[in-house]
């Protein structure tokens, strides 16, 4: 074990304790400088809007907000639960290879049209600053078979 000071790519040096083989803490410390301090890190990700995914099918809307953690304690107050394994789609396609990202989850049920969802979804636009992503009917059946959520592909259709 020993203390060895690290010369982030940001400007900014850190002293690191390491332990095991010295290649092993040379290869650490490499790494590390090839990246941004913890510190600007943790900045760089405070600055990210977050972004609401939603999806409808016939149960309702569903809205995975990632991007979150600033607004978590408001989104939990309104309702939202902790979905640790988000999983996106690009291009409305699901990402297999994407790896499951937190997120803060509300299903909202469409009784009578849409207009509530609409509102949520203009909620967190206009007061969260978060970007809006969505996806289609069809978009959304295959999401909701690949995260294991059959409660959400709308009825006659088998997963
Ligand atoms: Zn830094």
């Amino acid at each position: 074990m020993a203390k060895y000071t690290v010369s982030y790519s940001c400007g900014h040096t850190m002293s690191v304790q390491l332990y095991g083989p010295t290649q092993e803490r040379y290869r650490k410390i490499a790494y590390y400088e090839g990246g941004i301090c913890p510190e600007c890190f943790r900045v760089t990700k405070e600055q990210e809007p977050p972004i609401a995914h939603y999806r409808v099918c016939n149960s309702g809307v569903e809205i995975n907000v990632v991007n979150s953690y600033a607004i978590k304690d408001t989104l939990k107050a309104r309702g939202y639960r902790y979905n640790p394994t988000f999983v996106a789609t690009r291009a409305g396609i699901v990402d297999f290879l994407a790896r499951p990202t937190p997120a803060w989850q509300r299903i909202i049920a469409v009784v009578d049209g849409q207009a509530e969802a609409e509102a949520e979804l203009m909620w967190l636009q206009n007061e969260m600053g978060a970007r809006l992503r969505g996806h289609i009917m069809m978009e959304g059946i295959i999401a909701s078979i690949a995260e294991g959520r059959p409660d959400l592909v709308p009825k006659g259709i088998a997963p």
